[in-house]
């Protein structure tokens, strides 16, 4: 399906001047700094691709036998100030990335499991590409796999919230990557990554940094953008909700960052998902409080009515959202019927 005449469709279709009735802000909303973002990725390209694999310059290979097509990446994310709600152009290319624990069962990392651990593996992998999880799997052993096309979109993220400094992404399947590491993080559990993951997560994070421009502050947990619109609480999914080791992975500490979904839409927490979180994400939480009460404090207003604003604000981008995918969707069929 060719994208460009859907999006020229799409640019002159009503779709596209969609507005968004945001009440006035007495002043924009002053978003954190992120963490400072450290180096930037090394230059990383392919140097040879062969039916199975891809091998890039920094070691990463990357099995490619499972890779299948789902629908091309195609999103717009919303303008950040004054208040998150305009929409900006079209994109293609992923904002950001994910990282997510598969939170199976896990054998014990040793040689005599190594049957078990092989079995566990595939049927992971059997798993996540059946219902296009997630772009790439990292297997116990470090293999990385292929499981949806990085220019499509998998099904990894549901209800999610994050912002940079130019744009809010709401709902991150269509542009974010997935991610996902065969381990566990659920509360109780011992987290394990092997060696072998963390060098793979690393070389795989850089090259997709490099290929994509995608800023440091935009790798991040799906503990960190899962929220529960029925009762606006976020940590729906709390998979990495601690200990991902992003220094390991050429990262800064982005669980310092405070959620957008809490300043800019006004989501709260549970007290068992902060107790489940690690000392930097609860940081990284209470920031993101302490930004919602100055906005509330600035406006003369209570917290729990600037929240409800805030939540008033995330159902018209994600009715937003849910309007123009569908018009993508009836275009895209469109196409497939006249191509
Ligand atoms: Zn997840």
């Amino acid at each position: 399906m060719a994208l460009v005449p859907i999006l020229a469709a799409l640019l002159l279709s009503s779709v596209g001047t969609v507005s968004v009735a945001v009440p006035p802000a007495p002043a924009p909303l002053v978003v954190p700094e992120p963490p400072r973002s450290g180096a930037p990725p090394a230059t990383t390209w392919l140097v040879e691709r062969h039916p199975g694999w891809e091998q890039f310059s920094n070691g990463l290979r990357i099995e490619t036998n499972l890779a299948v097509r789902t629908q091309p990446r195609l999103y717009r994310p919303l303008s950040q100030n004054p208040a998150p709600g305009a929409p900006l152009g079209f994109r293609t290319e992923p904002a950001g990335i994910v990282f997510h624990a598969s939170e199976g069962p896990l054998a014990s990392f040793e040689p005599e499991q190594t049957g078990l651990l092989k079995r566990q593996g595939l049927g992971l992998l059997a798993y996540a590409r059946r219902h296009r999880l997630y772009h790439y799997v990292v297997d116990r052993f470090g293999r990385v796999h292929r499981l949806v096309e990085e220019t499509d979109v998998a099904d990894h993220a549901g209800q999610s919230v994050w912002a940079d400094a130019d744009a809010v992404y709401v709902n991150l399947n269509t542009s974010f990557l997935g991610v996902a590491f065969e381990a566990r993080t659920s509360p109780g559990a011992e987290t394990t990554l092997s060696s072998a993951q963390i060098h793979s997560g690393k070389v795989l994070t850089e090259m997709l940094r490099h290929r994509y421009g995608i800023p440091a502050e935009n790798c991040v947990t799906h503990a960190q953008v899962s929220v529960n619109p029925l009762n606006f609480r976020i940590g729906y999914h709390s998979d990495w909700a601690r200990e991902l080791p992003f220094s390991a992975l050429g990262l800064p500490d982005n669980y310092l960052q405070p959620p957008p979904s809490v300043y800019l839409f006004g989501f709260a927490y549970e007290r068992a998902f902060f107790e489940a979180a690690g000392a930097s994400l609860r940081a990284g939480l209470l920031r993101s409080e302490e930004e919602v009460r100055q906005a509330a404090a600035a406006r003369s207003l209570s917290p729990a009515r600037w929240r409800a604003e805030l939540n008033h604000r995330y159902r018209q981008a994600v009715s937003q959202v849910k309007t123009e995918r569908a018009a993508l969707e009836k275009l895209a069929a469109r196409e497939e019927l006249h191509p």
